[in-house]
């Protein structure tokens, strides 16, 4: 990320890229948001609502930091090329993120289910480490780390 001031020469502005174009600067996003939408980012619980709200204790809270920034930018799946290649069936960075974001929530209760919706070889493996989502992300957020974490989670629950 640079401010305008810090580029030399003209600043070329394009549309993110691999996507289609309505029209301008203006992407088509139906799909990265069709994605987003399938990671069911709410929270899912199954014991009876609190009377006032769903506690969660500062450390558990903490454990969001660096997931609950995204603003959906789409930088990061637009500069990812395992999604160039196949965002048809890989959910990408950005609704891993959040796929993330809400499997480590403590309140949350469908863990089981959420795990089970992403245990496919393509919507969670097919993010290769290559890192470009980490460098495109202007929140500073690191979607390969919670990619990863997913992994792990994955690995987990065969033990
Ligand atoms: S680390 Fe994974 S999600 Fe990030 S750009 Fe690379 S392949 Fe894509
Ligand atoms: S680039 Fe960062 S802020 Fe934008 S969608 Fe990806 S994780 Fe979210």
């Amino acid at each position: 990320m640079k401010a305008c001031d810090e580029v030399k020469g003209a600043v070329r502005i394009y549309p993110l890229p691999h996507m289609p174009v309505v029209k301008d600067l203006v992407p088509d996003l139906s799909r990265f948001y069709a994605q987003h939408r399938f990671i069911e980012p709410w929270l899912k619980t199954t014991t009876a609502e609190p009377v006032k709200e769903w506690k969660q204790s500062h450390s558990d809270r903490a454990l969001l930091d660096g997931l609950y920034e995204c603003i959906l930018c789409a930088c990061c799946s637009t500069s990812c090329p395992s999604y160039w290649w196949n965002g048809d069936r890989y959910l990408g960075p950005a609704a891993l993120l959040q796929a993330y974001r809400w499997l480590i929530d403590s309140r949350d209760e469908a863990k089981k289910h959420r795990l089970d919706n992403l245990e496919d070889p393509f919507k969670l493996y097919r993010c290769h480490t290559i890192m470009n989502c980490a460098k495109a992300c202007p929140k500073g957020l690191n979607p390969a780390k919670a990619i990863a974490e997913i992994k792990k989670l994955m690995v987990e629950r065969q033990a």
